[in-house]
């Protein structure tokens, strides 16, 4: 047995029922992916929609796609297609275009919002206030091609586990209370609390997390960052 498979096995032998897995497989070839989803790991997340795009066209159609980086407006359109969860949206604006371009492909796009949990400024994110913005706003409550299925979250790169619980509890906290408050909407169906990465997962899981983005520790390390 090779490593990714048998890395996959591993990670999915200890995980529990209630947690998705999304296999996070940018920068990675498509034998890599096809490896894992020989082993059957069917959701695959990237963070570049040319890559994701170019990998959706070579690799096996009952592969689902989740955009996990930042999105830039100008190129919704080329993920609207295809893609099944996009997990970083931090703006009005950009729902807007999801919605738009999800209706030009007749579907209706499930979107998680990114709340800021870490110290870290280059972590991209929405403030509890500024999501609660987004769910009032009158605007968002009419755009029907798209559903928020939950909430997102990075926590700060650090050792410090108690500081990485904190973070993650706090998502979790803000989740509860958004879904109580907001679940009522008819674009809105809270039940996808993703958070957790390689370094951090389990206490991800510990938090309440039921979906984790897991990279290098299916695939290797990455050996380059695509910017
Ligand atoms: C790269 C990435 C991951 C996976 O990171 P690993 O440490 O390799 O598990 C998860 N989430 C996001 C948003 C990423 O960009």
């Amino acid at each position: 047995m090779s490593t990714i498979t048998e890395n996959l096995n591993h990670l999915k032998a200890n995980l529990p029922n209630n947690v998705c897995l999304v296999a996070v497989s940018k920068t990675k070839p498509n034998e890599a992916i096809l490896e894992a989803y020989e082993a059957g790991q069917r959701i695959f997340g990237e963070n570049k929609i040319q890559e994701m795009s170019d990998k959706y066209e070579a690799l096996p159609k009952d592969i689902e796609w989740h955009m996990i980086g930042h999105v830039q407006r100008n190129k919704v359109k080329y993920m609207a297609p295809f893609v099944s969860l996009i997990h970083g949206v931090e703006s009005l604006k950009l729902l807007i275009e999801i919605n738009k371009q999800a209706k030009k492909n007749n579907r209706v796009i499930s979107c998680l919002l990114q709340l800021f949990i870490a110290d870290e400024e280059t972590k991209f994110g929405l403030s509890e206030a500024e999501i609660l913005e987004i769910l009032n706003n009158e605007e968002f409550k009419s755009l029907n091609h798209i559903k928020i299925v939950g909430l997102m979250g990075m926590a700060t790169f650090t050792e410090d586990k108690i500081h990485i619980e904190k973070e993650f509890s706090y998502l979790k906290a803000i989740f509860d209370k958004v879904k109580k408050q907001y679940n009522h909407l008819p674009n809105t169906d809270f039940n996808i609390i993703s958070m957790g990465m390689s370094n951090d997962y389990k206490i991800a899981i510990a938090c309440g997390s039921n979906m984790i983005r897991v990279g290098s520790t299916i695939f290797g390390e990455r050996n380059y960052e695509l910017k």
